[in-house]
């Protein structure tokens, strides 16, 4: 996998999300970024987030790797390369202090750590892509579980807003939004991501101050 460049994710993308949060449905993406140091690859090590600044939700998520610039008329499928899961992790506390003042939300979602991912896999397309749901598994216990047709905002409407607003090139990735179900992790919390029925990536929580 060669470095990763932006890191672009999707907001309240899921309608049952949106709402467990008290948030307005939205009628245009909304997409903030995050830094490429919050990134991690989960390969069964315990990964460090912060223990000393409330609540850390899990938001699990397709994740998708743009292999090519973007040209006029390219589709999701033609840009997109290869996919993995991945977890928005966000310090839900500070983000609620955070949209009460009017302000960006880079401390509550950009900590070093707060992008985990699986390895990336080849993408499938994405019709393909809407047969199988994917999963959240805390301690065995199934906490999310999504597919990606229910999304408010399509892949391609996605890339067409990246592409306007921020650009979109070879090397990006995109956090496609997350389904309801979020909630806290705790210390020593097990972690799976799945797809369909097999294990992508896992690791524990480690919650240091
Ligand atoms: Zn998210």
């Amino acid at each position: 996998m060669q470095d990763i460049r932006n890191v672009f994710c999707v907001g309240r993308n899921y309608r049952l999300h949106a709402q467990e949060l008290g948030n307005a449905v939205p009628t245009s993406p909304f997409l903030f970024s995050k830094p490429t140091h919050s990134l991690v690859e989960a390969k069964g090590q315990a990964i460090k987030l912060p223990g000393n600044r409330g609540e850390v939700h899990h938001e699990v998520e397709i994740v998708v790797h743009i292999a090519k610039d973007y040209q006029p008329g390219l589709t999701a499928d033609d840009l997109i390369d290869k996919m993995a899961l991945g977890i928005d992790f966000t310090l839900r506390d500070i983000q609620s202090e955070l949209k009460a003042k009017g302000y960006p939300w880079l401390l509550a979602k950009g900590f070093p750590n707060s992008a985990v991912h699986t390895a990336f896999r080849p993408f499938p397309g994405v019709a393909a892509l809407q047969q199988t749901d994917f999963q959240l598994l805390k301690n065995g216990e199934q906490v999310q579980i999504g597919n990606i047709r229910d999304v408010i905002f399509d892949l391609d409407t996605i890339i067409r807003f990246s592409v306007e607003h921020f650009g979109l090139s070879a090397g990006d990735v995109l956090y496609t939004g997350t389904p309801a179900g979020v909630s806290a992790v705790a210390d020593g919390d097990h972690l799976s991501m799945v797809w369909g029925d097999e294990v992508w990536g896992e690791f524990t929580v480690s919650l240091s101050s």
